[in-house]
């Protein structure tokens, strides 16, 4: 689980503050914010990419954008956000621990799936 920054977080091995937390996942502040709200909701187990995500997962899954869509509700975004995963460096991905980001605050340009 240590294995990369967010291994370090969940385990407390590098200390954050944790907006949110359960047994299977905490949400943390993203330390280069994209949008007046970005969270990022972090399983504490350790699926390095959704495509390795497997059907036992799956409950998981689904347990991540519950608690996606109510923190939204409560970062007062709840009418308008994105939820992002980026799966693979050429699609952005930096930390190889699955994670959602939660973007919202900002507008968006309709239709525009990145913008
Ligand atoms: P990815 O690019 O993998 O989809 O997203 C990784 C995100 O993690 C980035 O938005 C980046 O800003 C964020 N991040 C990287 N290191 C840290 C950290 O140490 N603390 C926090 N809170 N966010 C981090």
């Amino acid at each position: 689980m240590s294995d990369t920054i967010f291994g370090k977080i969940i385990s407390g091995e590098i200390p954050s503050e944790f907006l949110y937390e359960d047994e299977h996942c905490i949400a943390i502040n993203d330390i280069n914010p994209q949008a007046p709200v970005h969270v990022l909701v972090i399983p504490k187990q350790s699926i390095p990419r959704l495509v390795d995500a497997q059907l036992n997962d799956q409950a998981l899954l689904g347990h991540l954008m519950l608690v996606a869509g109510k923190l939204a509700q409560q970062l007062g975004v709840g009418d308008a956000f994105r939820l992002v995963v980026n799966n693979g460096a050429e699609a952005g991905q930096t930390v190889f621990h699955l994670h959602l980001h939660i973007i919202g605050g900002r507008a968006f340009a309709e239709g525009h799936m990145a913008g």
